[in-house]
């Protein structure tokens, strides 16, 4: 991908573990690659268009000056954060953290944190079949929504089903949200199973059926198989209420391990339950 590269931007800055770096503070080497697409602003020649990269170091040497961290390691997750956040041409950014004068007792050229963070494409599918169904879900998305590291970018329509498995229950009403994110796969589910348990403590009746079940369809094109998290959602394919919203929002996306898309995955099934 195209990329904007700012090398080796001189900083004065405190952080550090020592109280004398704090103190005293010392120099800082930041280089930070910018990932997006400079095709509109090469073609057209307008920086409108592009990143304007003496504001994005501006940026590097405001936040490097007005902060204070123990590690180099925190410098650069922040940095990479707050880059992110700020500019939101940028899809990924590459950033090294440079400190040459690391006070070791030992001459070295200098010591360094790389690190590359990115935003990611999750779909996200909701399911409710207790209490004001569509309340739960629209409070899922809103507290998401308001969250500075997560951005809803399409929303299905939510529609009514049968209960899947045990089916002595009401009936659900589920839907599925295109969310653009910072967090990565197992803190997103913790963020999810958060949301969950919030709205759990809200429910009437102690026993029986969810008032509200979050679960990661895709995570960008990942493939996860871990003790808590799976993606692809292990049953997707198998649950209509699952591909029928998923279509609606993301019919060309391609599923990694069965190389079928959504639209695809949802033909075969219909035409298999008839
Ligand atoms: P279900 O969604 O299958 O009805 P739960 O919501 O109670 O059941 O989830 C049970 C467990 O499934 C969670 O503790 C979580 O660790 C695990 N899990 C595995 N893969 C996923 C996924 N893709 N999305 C959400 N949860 C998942
Ligand atoms: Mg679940």
């Amino acid at each position: 991908m195209d990329c904007i590269r700012i090398c080796n931007l001189e900083i004065f800055g405190k952080h550090g573990v020592y109280e004398e770096e704090n103190k005293l503070g010392q120099k800082f080497l930041v280089s930070a690659d910018l990932y997006f697409s400079t095709r509109t602003a090469g073609c057209d020649d307008i920086l409108s268009e592009s990143l304007h990269y003496g504001e994005v170091c501006h940026f590097i040497n405001d936040f490097m000056k007005d902060r204070c961290y123990k590690l180099i390691e925190t410098v650069a997750e922040q940095l990479a954060k707050e880059l992110l956040l700020r500019f939101r041409k940028l899809e990924r950014v590459r950033i090294e953290v440079k400190k040459p004068w690391a006070p070791i007792g030992l001459p070295l050229e200098s010591v360094s944190v790389v690190i590359e963070r990115s935003w990611h494409t999750a779909y996200v599918a909701l399911g409710s079949n207790m209490g004001e169904r569509e309340e739960y879900l629209q409070n899922a998305i809103q507290t998401l929504e308001e969250r500075a590291d997560c951005s809803v970018e399409r929303i299905s329509r939510f529609i009514e089903t049968e209960p899947y498995g045990y089916t002595e229950q009401e009936r659900f009403l589920n839907g599925m949200i295109e969310l653009h994110t910072l967090l990565l796969p197992e803190e997103l589910l913790a963020l999810l199973q958060e949301i969950e348990q919030e709205a759990k403590r809200e429910r009437v009746t102690k026993w029986g059926p969810r008032t509200l079940d979050l679960d990661i369809i895709f995570y960008d094109d990942m493939i996860i198989d871990s003790v808590e998290l799976t993606v692809p959602h292990a049953d997707m394919h198998n649950r209509g209420f699952v591909l029928e919203p998923l279509a609606q929002i993301a019919p060309n996306v391609r599923h990694p391990v069965l190389n079928q898309t959504v639209a695809q995955l949802l033909e075969k099934l219909e035409s298999k339950q008839q």
